[in-house]
């Protein structure tokens, strides 16, 4: 087929165009009715667009990765990808899933406000890093760490300890693991679970007072953004999951995952693995 050179070139930046229009508008619900074939396809799509907004970047690649990041953390930068490789290794011995193989976009922000304008947000929201359509972003910790360019050393340090790759990377095989049919309490539980295992990092915990009134997790379901208590809709999900795993164990674990790959509804899906409706299982739940 012939196609004219500038014709083509439009044609990829409309597709782009209607691209970033669903990043602002948050994910497109109506293409995970269909699943399946729509959802890798918005994918792709969403890696188009982060192609495209960090073209200006330098690139790094390992086996499993491919690291996008500017010029101000060209120190830190080659420290990433051995630290990458060594986590997806410990994702999935903890979850007893393997990552398929390609190569996961990560991107190295230099500040809080370029990596929210990559999904256009409007700067209420904060964080250090997101999982997002098979995309890892993070922030530079000389953003978040109190230390300087020059130390890189203690910047690392910092990175090691605090920084959420562990997290992020485990809601990314959450996501490919169920092919994104998965509630945000659990995937919220199993980040926060398997970051601990391997850095050792934990959020601050809700108040005593915070605690003694957890969230309905049919909440958690639908908005888990918006409930007031942060903290304590993270803890809820992490409760949760530390349950389900040293109570039931990781093979009951990867069945629902595996029911959830194949599109089943979630609370069918738990009742087949565990043996138990989730609502009795929210109920004994001990916090
Ligand atoms: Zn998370």
């Amino acid at each position: 087929m012939f196609m004219r050179a500038d014709s083509l070139k439009l044609k990829i930046i409309n597709f782009v165009l209607i691209l970033a229009l669903f990043v602002n508008w948050g994910r497109p619900d109506f293409l995970f009715s269909g699943r399946g074939i729509a959802y890798k396809l918005w994918q792709r799509g969403m890696w188009l667009v982060l192609n495209y907004q960090t073209k200006t970047y330098e690139t790094l690649t390992s086996t499993n990765f491919i690291l996008k990041y500017t010029q101000a953390d060209q120190e830190l930068a080659p420290l990433i990808l051995p630290l990458a490789e060594d986590y997806l290794f410990k994702v999935e011995k903890i979850l007893g899933i393997k990552q398929k193989k390609y190569r996961i976009p990560l991107v190295l922000y230099h500040d809080e406000e370029t990596l929210n304008k990559s999904f256009g947000w409007s700067g209420d929201k904060s964080a250090v890093g997101v999982y997002w359509a098979g995309t890892i972003r993070l922030v530079s910790p000389q953003a978040w760490s109190e230390h300087l360019v020059e130390n890189t050393s203690a910047l690392w340090a910092t990175f090691q300890r605090e920084g959420p790759l562990a997290h992020e990377l485990t809601h990314l095989f959450i996501d490919e693991a169920t092919k994104g049919n998965y509630p945000r309490w659990l995937t919220e539980g199993l980040a926060q679970y398997v970051e601990e295992e391997i850095t050792g990092f934990i959020l601050s915990e809700p108040s005593v007072e915070s605690k003694a009134h957890p969230y309905p997790f049919a909440s958690l379901v639908s908005d888990f953004d918006r409930q007031p208590d942060q903290f304590l809709a993270y803890w809820q999900s992490l409760q949760a999951v530390r349950n389900l795993l040293e109570e039931y164990g990781r093979e009951r674990l990867t069945g629902l995952l595996a029911e959830l790959r194949q599109g089943k509804g979630f609370y069918q899906a738990f009742a087949n693995n565990y043996g138990l409706n989730f609502a009795e299982f929210e109920q004994n739940l001990k916090y």
